[in-house]
Order: C-alpha cells, then structure tokens, then sequence
C-alpha cells in the first residue's frame, strides 16, 4: 500500500513537470494575455520615452517645418533610431513652405465704452504682415463664417473682423468639439478678406480658460489678397465682447509674417524588417515639426516618441515580427501637409503594401482606445479581425471604433487596408494645442508609456495576426 501510493506520488510528480517543462519554455509571444502583460510591464519599467520627449523639448525646442531647430530634431531622433538596433534607418527629402512670424503682435483696444486695454495675441500661421504701423479699424463681431457672409461686403468693408465661437462645451470628445469650431480660424479670415475687411481676429480654439492665445494654420492665397489673421486669448475675447455689448469698439494691432522661398525638409524613418512577410508593412508614426510656440511637447512630440518607442519595446523584448514594423516621423503636419504626401508618393512609387498605418497626433494623455478608418475592399474583414481583440485590450482600457486616423496618413489611404487613429484621453489636450503652454512639464511620463504600451499591444496583434479573416 505504502509503496503503491510512494508509486503515484512519483507518477503524479513527474507527469506536472513533464506539464510545466513546456509552459516555462515556450516563449511569452505565443499566448496574447501573456504578451500583452508583459509589454505593460515591461514598459512601464524600461521605457526611454520621459528622457527622450525632455531632450526633444528642452534641447530642440519648437521646430517648425523648414526651421533649424526642425534640422535638429531630425539630427536627434535619426541618433536615437540608430542607437536601438532597428533593420535601417533613413531620411525622404522634399521641399516644404517656409513661413517665419517676425516680431510679436501687439492689439489695443482704442476707443470702447469700457476704455482703452490691451487684447493678448498670437499672429495665426501663414498670415501677412500689417505693415510697420499697424492698423486701426471699428470691429465688427460674428460668431460663424455664415453669419459674416450673410452680412455681405457693405457692412464688412473697412471693418476688423472678430470671429467669436467658443469650443462647444457640451460636446464630450474636444477633438470634435474642435472640428466644429476650428474653420472660423482656416477660411474666417479668407472670407473676411474676400468682403473687404482689413485684418482678422480669431477667439482661440482651446478649452482652456487662461488668456493664452493659440496659434494654427489659416488659409493663405499664394495669389494675393490675404489679409493679417490673429488668434486671441480666451479672457481677452470675453472683455471684448463685453464692450462690445456696451457700444462701438475701434482697435490698433499690428503683426508680421513672411514667406520665403520652400526649404528642404526630411521624414525620419526607421523600422524592423519582416522575418516571414517583409512586404508587408505596419507603420507606427507622428509629426515631428510643431508650431513655433512652446515645445511641441503633446503636439506632436508625445506622438514621435510614442513611435519610436514601440520599435525599441519590441527590439528590447526580443520580439521578432513577422511583418516590416516601421516608425515614421512625418515633417510639415501643421502648415502643409507635405512630409504625408511625400511619404504616400514614394510608398505608391515602390508599390508598398501597406497592412496598417497608425499614427499618435492627439497628445501623450491616458490611452482610451483607437479609431479605425478605411475604404480599401480588405477593411471590413480588417476592422472585424481587430475587433477580435476587444477582450484582451479592454483590461487595458482600450475601445476598439470606428472613426478618424491622422492628417500625415490619410494620403495612405488607397494604399493601405486600415488606417489607425490612437485615441488618449481628450479633456486637456487643447488646453495647450498650438499654444506656449505645450511644454514637456505638462506631459505625465506615466500616461505617455501607458501609450507606447497600448500601441506596441495592438501593433504586436496585428503583427503575429495579420488582417485577413482566416
Ligand atoms: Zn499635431
């Protein structure tokens, strides 16, 4: 009996190590729980991108496109590419617009039934100067581009024009806020120049409630007519409102902006090949330029650093990927769109098969998911396959929708099976967007590698997976 049971003790032991020896050898990456724990963590312990982001911000600074300081930055991350062991790193050179602001703008509120004060302003982007002396004119206030051209050319004749609407504060995701929003800054001040308005004023696109004026693109005629555009600060906006309310305002600003000739320009771009399908490629991306102002720092600095650091996790991990993982840093996202275009051109050149393409372009928040877009005949079997994933990326946090992607991928579009937006947390971001308070101390370096680690999740998915149905 003694023996008998001595016997089975011996059996049942040895067949749990024969059980284990397997579990312990095989690798993390063939179970996606596993995997997906793993990166987490590993992530969250070993990840570069706090020291990565300071040195863009602090040492580079802003970069707009065309800038020395962009130079730099592409001197930088094109080191720090080289310094993780990726398959190769290179550059694609193109011409972009060149726009410089020159001096600060100044605006003062001359006459008013409240007095004379001081409005705070930033010159939108692209816009022209004024001229030495300024300009003095009685303001005329409306709160859409409909609302102006209803007015027509008699009443806008000789005005300042001053475009009123506030980010809709009910609407829950701010990026769509700011898409209902944000057109009163590109076409406002080219209709108000069509109507024969002499400058522009804009109450900036923000969430914030400070009186920091925030900066972006507006239309610019390259045939002429185009009339100086500014942004101004929220708490200026409303104490001109509420003389306006009161009466007549006449108002003096003065502001500069040149073009000069295009410059060269580089997307940075470094990637891992495919051990089994290297022609098919997943892109991990953000902008590399950012406005003049701040550092860039959650526009688009967060989503750069958020691309490289998926291909150092995978290379520190060990990970070899099936397909050709590459990190694109586009050039010229915010006064051109040039670095996207080039890349798409040179991708249909090469006949590249693009599976996906994924950029970060909405700051280094809290990860909540991603958005999916899309017309090639593979996208719905695509977007089902990634909804497979739903339960092992929801303990994360993380949807799974459709929706938008980003501006420097969309020229992808034709080429590309699925087009990925990363989607962090949206309450703050335009709190800072395109304005000097987009500095590296307002990124939490724990929220940013809890977005590395969500990406490097899903591209890893997508990599050991593919798209197709079967
Ligand atoms: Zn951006």
């Amino acid at each position: 009996m003694f023996t008998r049971v001595k016997i089975s003790i011996f059996l049942l032991f040895t067949v749990m190590c024969l059980l284990l020896v397997p579990l312990k050898a095989q690798s993390i990456w063939e179970n996606d729980t596993l995997a997906l724990d793993s990166i987490y963590k590993d992530v969250l312990m070993h990840s570069q991108s706090g020291e990565w982001l300071k040195y863009l911000c602090k040492q580079v600074g802003h970069r707009l496109s065309g800038s020395p300081a962009y130079q730099s930055a592409v001197e930088y991350t094109s080191q720090v590419l080289d310094s993780i062991g990726l398959d190769s790193v290179y550059k694609q050179t193109f011409l972009v617009p060149h726009w410089r602001r020159g001096k600060p703008s100044e605006v003062r509120v001359v006459e008013s039934a409240t007095g004379s004060f001081p409005i705070t302003s930033l010159a939108l982007g692209n816009t022209v100067s004024t001229g030495e002396n300024g300009l003095a004119a009685e303001i005329l206030m409306v709160h859409s581009i409909e609302e102006l051209e209803k007015l027509g050319k008699e009443i806008v004749k000789g005005k300042i024009v001053f475009y009123n609407r506030r980010m809709p504060d009910e609407v829950i995701n701010t990026f769509h806020a700011y898409g209902r929003t944000v057109d009163q800054r590109y076409n406002g001040p080219k209709l108000a120049a069509e109507l024969g308005a002499l400058a522009c004023l804009v109450r900036s696109v923000t969430t914030a409630r400070d009186d920091e004026p925030h900066t972006g693109s507006t239309y610019h005629n390259p045939d002429g007519g185009n009339i100086p555009a500014l942004a101004i600060g929220m708490a200026s906006a409303d104490r001109l409102e509420q003389a306006m309310r009161l009466g007549k305002v006449r108002l003096w600003l003065f502001c500069e902006g040149h073009f000069s000739t295009d410059k060269l320009s580089s997307n940075v771009i470094g990637e891992i090949r495919g051990s089994e399908f290297p022609d098919e490629i997943i892109v991990v991306s953000g902008h590399l330029d950012s406005w003049d102002q701040g550092e860039g720092a959650h526009d688009d600095g967060a989503g750069c650093i958020h691309a490289m650091d998926v291909l150092h996790t995978l290379r520190r991990m060990g990970y070899k990927p099936r397909r050709t993982i590459r990190c694109v840093l586009f050039s010229n996202e915010e006064n051109g769109l040039k670095g996207g275009a080039h890349y798409a051109d040179q991708a249909k050149g090469r006949g590249e098969r693009h599976l996906a393409a994924l950029e970060s372009d909405r700051g280094g928040f809290t990860p909540r998911g991603f958005t999916f877009e899309g017309d090639a005949p593979g996208f719905i079997p695509a977007f089902r396959k990634v909804g497979s994933w739903s339960d092992l990326l929801a303990p994360y946090g993380l949807s799974l929708e459709p929706g938008g992607s980003g501006a420097d991928i969309k020229p992808l579009q034709p080429q590309s099976t699925l087009l990925v937006g990363f989607v962090p947390d949206s309450q703050r971001y335009f709190d800072f967007h395109h304005a000097a308070t987009d500095v590296f101390e307002t990124v939490n370096i724990r929220e940013l590698k809890m977005g590395t680690a969500a990406i490097t999740s899903l591209i890893f998915l997508m990599d050991k997976h593919g798209l197709s149905a079967h």
